[in-house]
């Protein structure tokens, strides 16, 4: 077992993604966030190091919406450059980022390096990200993760969700269950509107193929297809998607220290 160990710690809105990295081997553990991430991520780090029979990590690099409150980690990073990165080690291939995380979504355009070239980030409005598709699932009585597991024909489009705004749009699937809408028509229509919304923002940045999707949304592969359709790009994923971010900061950690 290697004993020098570094870090690359994801302080998400929806789940803490942590990373340890050896120099060879990638281990990856999540926990969904808490009232007070700052002691949930230090846990966690103490568990994953534990077991690897360890109390300390030679460098650890922070990322997402939380990394400053996270007193414990070497350096900060910010999440466009850790997303790259994280996603450019997963699929190599990928010359654009699409990730869809809680409560943001990005797009990132990298080089045969990885290195972001350009980038835009939707962080002001809850539409197109995990949040809007988890209010969704819940005003149709379903949980986020089983929302995917329902079969869905996108291309036979029956309605529509208009409203951009997450309450709005709330409002609109509901009163389609009350109209008597079937659920499958009413999540078809769901991924049209996330879809529609993520490729408008990707186009800003002439998205190159192939597409990495990655954040935890990207564990949906209807809204996988769904995508590919509207950007008219292939979109690739990985098992280790929503671990983009902390894989990328733990990669920074080890260049930090090798
Ligand atoms: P953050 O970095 O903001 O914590 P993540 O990349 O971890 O975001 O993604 C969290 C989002 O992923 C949640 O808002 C949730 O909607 C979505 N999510 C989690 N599991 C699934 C799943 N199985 N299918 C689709 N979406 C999921």
């Amino acid at each position: 077992m290697k004993d020098k160990i570094v870090v690359g710690i994801d302080a998400g809105s929806s789940a803490i993604k942590l990373t340890l990295y050896d120099g060879e081997t990638i281990e990856n553990c999540l926990s969904p966030s808490s009232w007070n991430p700052k002691e949930q991520a230090a846990s966690l780090l103490e568990t994953a190091l534990a077991g690897r029979g360890l109390t300390k990590a030679v460098y650890i690099v922070g990322t997402g919406y939380g990394r400053l409150n996270l007193p414990f980690v070497t350096k900060a990073m910010t999440e466009i450059t850790c997303h790259a990165r994280g996603a450019g080690y997963l699929l190599p291939e990928a010359r654009t980022v699409i990730d869809i995380g809680g409560q943001d979504a990005k797009a990132i355009r990298v080089d045969a390096c990885g290195k972001v070239q350009d980038f835009v980030m939707n962080d002001k409005c809850a539409a197109g990200t995990g949040r809007f598709l988890q209010v969704m699932a819940n005003a149709l009585g379903l949980d986020v993760a089983d929302i995917g597991s329902i079969e869905v024909d996108a291309d036979c489009q029956v309605c529509t969700i208009n409203s951009m705004c997450t309450v709005f749009a709330e409002s609109e699937v509901i009163g389609l269950v009350n109209r008597g809408v079937s659920r499958e028509a009413i999540i078809a229509a769901l991924y049209i509107s996330i879809a529609n919304r993520v490729a408008a923002m990707a186009a800003a940045i002439q998205p190159l193929p192939p597409v990495a999707f990655t954040g935890g949304v990207a564990q949906n592969l209807a809204l996988r297809r769904q995508l590919e359709t509207r950007l008219g790009l292939p979109v690739i994923t990985s098992a280790q998607a929503i671990f983009a971010g902390s894989i990328g900061a733990a990669l920074y950690a080890w260049d930090a220290v090798k």
